[in-house]
């Protein structure tokens, strides 16, 4: 049997040299390590057959059954790579519902009219996650703003912080007397009475955060849905930056009922704050760990929360909020410099536990002195056992500086980095910590000269738009956003920092292929490879900033498989 196998498939082979797919007149962008630009490609049995000229590739690889496409001269990328998504929570937070624009605070009193009117009296409305420093207002809602309603429980979803309407804060119990829960706070206004907001105390609201079930059918189909929505804007690999045992579950299901169209990255992100003993038994115990899996759905990394975030004041910081702070994020100390969820020596000990299952390790780390906590804690590691090649990395890292750079470098610690957020909220930062205070703030070039590798991820979470979700995914407003630096306002920030096309293209393909150890199957054109590639509509290289910022994929192709086709 095995022998007749064999001989079968020498006879395919011989029969069959021609390619499936052959792409040619174009500007193919192979992203190799020489950055070659090549004018055609073949593509045979879901992988790269070859790459040339088109005089050559159409000589050698066409057969009669081949597809043959003419770019006229637009260019082709290789598969997109969005490193840093999620994408359970962004797919059901539009399944029964489209969410309007969020953008001021008399937006979100419209949509909570709007809610008022279709639900039942005493339910819970629960406004879609919103970052302040987006708000027009560029303040929290507080219980005046969200008392827009007084037959419904109103709570706002800020990530980190969130807030309540005066029926919310009743029905919680929630009153000027109710103790402050570890790590959180019960915000006051001048008054002494509770003013609704509520830092890293959402708990204490009581049925809002379980006000939609969805049945495992309904999240399947969500997935299935946001996976299409992200083929069609050029992507085909995720990496998922939060998964939890459900999450794999699904991922799973999806994955042997063939209903994957792209391919997923799964990051473990272990809860912290149960008991150390805990923590690390559940970590020996798991089989998961860091390459388990196949091309189309494997584990990459286990992650710790370290801090909170920039955009509601608990991203763990290096100087304090001050002032503007205490406006931007219902913050009642000026000296708070937010909040660190998991203490030197216990991190350490759960890094150790997962660097010894064979783990690749991470911590979400958005303020400085956070950042600093995480090299501490990398650095100790180095000490014991060289991390050089564990490809360890910052996950997000926003308040960078010299310092931390230089550390990275020597460690050998690479970065997922999130540009978008400097377009977005920049100017709300600028005026808590100053602009001037700001200059190594998502600094993209300073990591390219330190060669830090760096892999390109929006941190998407709301909304299925590619452009107007919390944080829009599509990947090539957020690789204009790295070449022009500007911020939302129009201003040029730290335009040094700056880096080229082919280095923005470079995060979203090579660099977050080799984050997720499959740099030998993604991430460039060449021969071998699989056939992950976005044909697009217009020149890459050459087109104007505005051109490059609209660029639409014209086809989304995956293991050779065309996932999506502009009509
Ligand atoms: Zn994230």
């Amino acid at each position: 049997m095995k022998k007749f196998t064999l001989l079968l498939c020498a006879g395919v082979a011989v029969w069959a040299a021609d390619a499936d797919l052959i792409l040619h007149n174009g500007k193919i962008l192979t992203v190799d390590s020489r950055f070659s630009v090549v004018e055609a490609m073949a593509v045979k049995g879901g992988r790269i057959s070859a790459v040339g000229s088109s005089a050559e590739i159409l000589k050698t690889e066409r057969g009669s059954g081949t597809r043959v496409i003419d770019l006229h001269g637009s260019s082709v990328l290789p598969g997109l790579n969005d490193a840093h998504v999620h994408v359970l929570g962004a797919a059901l937070s539009e399944f029964r519902q489209t969410l309007p624009p969020l953008n001021s605070i008399s937006d979100i009193q419209a949509y909570i009219r709007e809610r008022a009117a279709k639900t039942p009296k005493g339910a819970w409305i629960v406004v879609p996650r919103t970052l302040p420093p987006r708000l027009a207002e560029m303040r929290f809602p507080t219980r005046q703003d969200l008392d827009v309603t007084r037959d419904h429980p109103v709570a706002f979803d800020g990530s980190y912080v969130w807030s309540a309407n005066s029926l919310g804060l009743k029905v919680s119990g929630i009153t000027r007397d109710t103790p402050n829960p570890p790590n959180g706070e019960i915000v006051k206004g001048p008054d002494g009475e509770p003013n609704g907001i509520l830092r890293n105390a959402a708990a204490l609201l009581k049925g809002a955060q379980q006000s939609e079930k969805f049945t495992e059918d309904e999240k399947l189909r969500a997935m299935e849905e946001m996976l299409r929505r992200y083929a069609a804007a050029g992507l085909t690999t995720v990496g998922d930056r939060a998964v939890t045992a459900e999450d794999v579950a699904l991922y799973e299901k999806l994955h042997a009922q063939g209903r994957l169209p792209i391919r997923v990255r799964m990051t473990w992100r272990i809860d912290a704050s149960k008991p150390i003993e805990q923590v690390e038994q559940e970590i020996r115990s798991s089989k998961w760990t860091t390459g388990r899996g196949d091309d189309s759905l494997k584990f990459s990394t286990f992650k710790v929360t370290l801090d909170g975030g920039q955009s509601v004041g608990t991203a763990y910081q290096r100087v304090p909020y001050g002032a503007f702070g205490k406006q931007l994020y219902g913050q009642t100390n000026p000296d708070a410099r937010g909040m660190l969820f998991v203490e030197p020596e216990k991190l350490y000990r759960i890094f150790k536990a997962a660097s010894d299952q064979g783990w690749q390790l991470t911590a979400h780390v958005q303020g400085g002195a956070a950042i600093d906590n995480l090299l501490d804690a990398f650095e100790r590691l180095d000490k014991a056992q060289s991390i050089a090649g564990r490809r360890h990395h910052v996950m997000h890292g926003s308040f960078m500086n010299d310092a931390a750079i230089a550390r990275m470098e020597k460690l050998k610690v690479a970065v997922d980095a999130q540009p978008g957020w400097m377009y977005f909220d920049v100017p709300a930062l600028g005026r808590v910590f100053g602009l001037a205070n700001m200059p190594k703030f998502f600094p993209l070039h300073s990591f390219v000269a330190h060669g830090i590798p760096v892999a390109g991820g929006s941190d998407h979470m709301i909304g299925h738009g590619k452009n107007n979700s919390v944080n829009p995914y599509n990947p090539f407003l957020n690789m204009w956003m790295c070449t022009v630096r500007k911020t939302r306002d129009g201003s040029d920030f730290y335009p040094e920092e700056r880096v080229s096309r082919e280095d923005a293209l470079r995060m979203w393909t090579s660099g977050a292929a080799w984050m997720q150890f499959s740099e030998k199957e993604i991430g460039s054109l060449e021969r071998g490879k699989l056939a992950d590639f976005v044909v697009v509509d217009g020149d890459f290289l050459k087109a104007s900033a505005d051109t490059l910022r609209a660029m639409e994929p014209a086809m989304t192709v995956v293991g050779g498989r065309v996932v999506y086709e502009k009509k």
